[in-house]
C-alpha cells in the first residue's frame, strides 16, 4: 500500500469529503480549512511537487486550474475573488508531497501571503 496520504485518499483507503472527481483528478475539502471554501485539487497520478512536472502534464495542470475556477464559480466566488496556491517544498509550506492545488474563497485574502 502507498505511504502517500493523497494516493491513499485517491484509492479510497482514507476517507475525504469529495466535491469533484473525473478520470484524472479529485477534489476534496481540506481537513483544516483556512477559509469558508478550502478545497484541494489533486491529480490521481502521484507527482511529488511542481519540480517533477514534465510537458506531458501540461494539460493536467490546465485541468486543475480550470477546475479551481469552476468550483469557485459554483460557490459564488468568481466576482469577489478566490485564491489558488501550489506550495512547492517545505520552505513554501508544502507538507503533503503529492501535488495539490489549494482553492480558498469566502473571505478577504491578504497579500503578501505569510
Ligand atoms: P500543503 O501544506 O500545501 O502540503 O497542504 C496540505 C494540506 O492537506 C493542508 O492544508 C492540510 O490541512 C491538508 N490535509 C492533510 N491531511 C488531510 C486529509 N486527511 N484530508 C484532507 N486534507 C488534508
Ligand atoms: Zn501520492
Amino acid at each position: 500500500m502507498s505511504q502517500c496520504l493523497f494516493c491513499r485518499i485517491v484509492a479510497g483507503d482514507i476517507p475525504a469529503a469529495r466535491v469533484y472527481e473525473d478520470e484524472e483528478l479529485i477534489a476534496f475539502n481540506d481537513i483544516n480549512p483556512q477559509a469558508p471554501m478550502h478545497v484541494l485539487i489533486v491529480p490521481k497520478a502521484h507527482i511529488a511537487t511542481l519540480n517533477e512536472l514534465a510537458q506531458a502534464q501540461d494539460a493536467l495542470i490546465g485541468s486543475m486550474v480550470r477546475r479551481a475556477a469552476a468550483l469557485a464559480h459554483d460557490r459564488g466566488f468568481s466576482e469577489d475573488g478566490f485564491r489558488t496556491v501550489f506550495n512547492c517544498n517545505a520552505g513554501a509550506g508544502q507538507t503533503v508531497f503529492h501535488l495539490h492545488l489549494h482553492v480558498l474563497g469566502g473571505r478577504t485574502m491578504a497579500w503578501p501571503p505569510g
